[in-house]
């Protein structure tokens, strides 16, 4: 298929030179709900050489107004989104290495997996995970994007290390808005437009044209007709701790991460077991339903009735309690049957 990338190297500033460029690298995605879905499928469809892609969550019906991979197929599977996005987008692109996680993007997880990596791409929606995003980027000088959207409102920076203020930078500045839980729902547009400013800043960087990066910080709301874009230059303090001459990580420091983490915007708290495991879902499936919990499995999960409440299982241990947004609560379920 040599016309596949026809369209895109007639653009000049990407051109047969760009093309091998793109061809070369490797993007780590993190996250594959709205902001992944879209980042993932330009990034393939664009050629990419290698894409890693980590989520920790599984498809619902309330994901397809805006989750762009999925399908009511997927939903019926109850399948993990690492799993789904996978399979969706080797089918768009078969010359991409896709290489999917069903996996919390930890510190230790981030470590584990930037070895090689060129360019980190912003797809959570969570302010823990975006922190150690930022430490990871800036430990080893790997540029990444923030992206958030929340209602009709959305967001996007580039971060390059020693070039740009970092996320710890512009917390000092500005309150981020769509940097923690929100429940004020999300139109599929606002998803759209941060994926394009992402999507464009990727480009720029996969085919190192530092010259044309955006340095301001856009953000955007598509229902109130608002649009604006702020220097951020002055932000960058010398003394921060992700990015300044001292820096110490403060976001990759396990003291600062809690095992038990609410999920944004959902009567859903996730729990994680204190060591990283492998869990035989199998043999988890046959001891629930021997227990006489009503059980559905599938090759990634084990989903369980318990009272009020549904706990989905992981093959890494980490459980989802849906139903709950008490933290005890959904320890001591965790603990009475995975503890
Ligand atoms: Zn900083």
């Amino acid at each position: 298929m040599s016309e596949r990338y026809s369209r895109q190297t007639l653009f000049p500033p990407i051109g047969k030179s760009g093309q091998e460029k793109i061809r070369s690298k490797h993007v780590l995605m993190i996250g594959a709900g709205a902001l992944g879905s879209g980042n993932a499928e330009l990034l393939v469809r664009a050629g990419i050489g290698r894409l890693t892609i980590v989520d920790r969550d599984y498809i619902e019906a309330s994901n397809l107004q805006r989750q762009q991979l999925y399908t009511e197929e997927d939903v019926a599977q109850k399948l993990p989104k690492a799993a789904a996005a996978e399979k969706r987008l080797k089918a768009i692109n078969s010359d991409v290495e896709i290489c999917a996680l069903i996996a919390d993007a930890t510190p230790e997880k981030l470590e584990e997996l930037v070895d090689g990596v060129d360019l980190i791409i912003d797809a959570t929606d969570n302010f823990e995970t975006r922190m150690a995003i930022n430490d990871i980027s800036q430990k080893y000088q790997i540029p990444w994007i923030y992206g958030a959207c929340v209602a009709s409102f959305g967001m996007s920076f580039s971060i390059i290390p020693g070039k740009t203020p970092c996320l710890n930078c512009l917390l000092k500045t500005m309150p981020l808005q769509g940097m923690t839980c929100d429940t004020g729902g999300i139109i599929g547009p606002a998803v759209q437009m941060v994926i394009a400013h992402q999507g464009s800043e990727a480009l720029k960087i996969l085919v190192e044209d530092w010259n044309a990066l955006r340095t301001s910080f856009v953000s955007f709301d598509l229902w109130r007709n608002q649009y604006t874009s702020m220097k951020m230059s002055k932000a960058k303090d010398s003394g921060c701790l992700s990015c300044g001459e001292n820096p110490t990580y403060p976001y990759l420091d396990a003291e600062n991460r809690t095992k038990t983490t609410v999920l944004c915007g959902r009567d859903t708290v996730q729990v994680r077991p204190p060591k990283q495991q492998q869990l035989n879902l199998q043999e988890t499936a046959e001891k629930m339903r021997d227990l006489g919990y009503q059980v559905k499995a599938n090759p990634y999960l084990v989903s369980v009735e318990i009272d009020e409440n549904r706990m989905v299982i992981f093959q890494d241990g980490r459980a989802l309690i849906h139903g709950t947004k008490d933290l005890a609560q959904a320890r001591s379920i965790y603990q009475r049957f995975l503890g």
